[in-house]
């Protein structure tokens, strides 16, 4: 497969390769197939495509800068670092602008209610403030477990006029949170439109997510051309569902001298159920409506995972991060949970920059990475939110 057929992806029917598809109940097949006609509908209107770019600057604060981190770059002495600062957008991460293209899509489409999944809350929070901003109801599905880890983030959504259905199936986490949103949608499809809120779950989700997030990429695309007077030689970004990371490089992906690298949640090393690093052990198999690695047992049963983030802690990856790996176009490795915090603290101490416990992934992979580069070598981390939500946590993780 040629390097430009690789951002000519997916497929119609919303295939990476092997990956992807829709494999969904029949009752969600139409609802998926209105929103997928409707997409690329707004995806080609100039009008459309006019009133997002309005709201992400004039509400999100976009564009958002590409800073170079000297002290860091100095401490590590290799590749020149910068930070690509999504945690500076409203909201204090990059999911705001994949929440505020899907909303500005379902006033288009008539819908009168959101609903959303969210682990750590930071894709409700995004929503929920979408929601209030033009005047829909919002309703956001959370496992009880994550409601007790993130009790900051219910009581900011509540403030925002959301409904949050507190979910007790299962590990009551973020899985068992997306099955309730689905059946949710499956009720009420005519009223609602479902935010998800990664490059994940079925056609046209991925697509759809990644064409909201790029607009990372192609910031830092023309930002580094106008600092460097070239592109970088490295990206690195963490990978949970995977759409911060898809974001800065999709854009990139027919430059073939940029490499890139995805970080995913290695917990507390890579042993069953203490990780979510679905490319260290994981196999093909389909979870909530798409095809992909997953971490499963050998009898199909989704395995727990863990990570000190919980942005990164769901057992799979989007399609589309499964398939560029099979191309080795971008490699794949991951952080524990203790070399996440220790990144977190030191970027806080060199930069002035805390950053969200899901970037300090990537963060940390970079600091491993950057001293044997060059010092003539250009590198971006996607800083993808702000770690003020992780505070109390790593507070009690880390003593000063
Ligand atoms: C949700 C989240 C992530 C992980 O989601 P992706 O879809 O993989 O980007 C990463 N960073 C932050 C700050 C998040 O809130």
């Amino acid at each position: 497969m040629s390097v430009s057929a690789t951002s000519a992806m997916p497929d119609a029917r919303g295939h990476f390769g092997p990956y992807g598809g829709r494999f969904v109940p029949e009752t969600l097949m139409h609802p998926l197939q209105q929103l997928e006609d409707e997409y690329f509908k707004a995806q080609a209107d100039p009008q459309f495509q006019q009133e997002l770019q309005y709201y992400l600057r004039e509400f999100c604060g976009r564009p958002t800068p590409l800073y170079y981190a000297e002290r860091l770059t100095r401490e590590l002495g290799g590749a020149k670092i910068y930070l690509k600062r999504e945690d500076l957008l409203h909201t204090g991460a990059h999911k705001i602008n994949n929440a505020m293209g899907q909303i500005l899509l379902a006033r288009r489409m008539g819908k009168t209610r959101i609903i959303a999944e969210t682990g750590a809350g930071q894709h409700g929070v995004a929503t929920a403030t979408v929601s209030a901003m033009f005047g829909l109801k919002c309703v956001i599905y959370m496992g009880e477990v994550d409601c007790a880890r993130q009790a900051l983030n219910v009581y900011r959504m509540k403030m925002l006029g959301a409904e949050i259905v507190s979910v007790t199936a299962g590990q009551k986490t973020l899985k068992e949170a997306v099955n309730e949103a689905m059946r949710d949608w499956v009720t009420n499809v005519r009223s609602t439109h479902y935010i998800l809120g990664t490059a994940y779950g079925a056609h046209p989700y991925p697509v759809m997510v990644r064409n909201f997030q790029r607009i990372i990429g192609d910031e830092a695309r023309r930002q580094i051309l106008e600092k460097e007077q070239r592109l970088p030689d490295l990206l690195v970004a963490c990978v949970g569902g995977g759409s911060n990371a898809i974001g800065l490089f999709y854009p990139f992906l027919e430059d073939a001298s940029v490499k890139m690298l995805g970080v995913e949640a290695g917990g507390e090393g890579i042993k069953p159920e203490k990780h979510a690093a679905r490319f260290q052990g994981g196999s093909l198999g389909v979870l909530q409506g798409t095809q992909s690695y997953i971490l499963q047992d050998e009898n199909g049963q989704i395995q727990s995972t863990h990570s000190v983030s919980a942005g990164l802690d769901y057992a799979a990856v989007g399609p589309e991060h499964a398939w560029l790996r099979d191309l080795q176009r971008v490699d794949y490795t991951y952080a524990t949970d203790e070399q996440a915090l220790q990144a977190f603290i030191r970027l806080a101490r060199l930069e002035g920059i805390i950053p969200a416990l899901e970037s300090s992934h990537a963060v940390a992979a970079a600091m491993e990475r950057a001293p044997s580069m060059g010092r003539d070598q250009l590198m971006i981390i996607n800083l993808s939110g702000r770690g003020d939500k992780d505070v109390a946590q790593v507070a009690t993780r880390v003593a000063l």
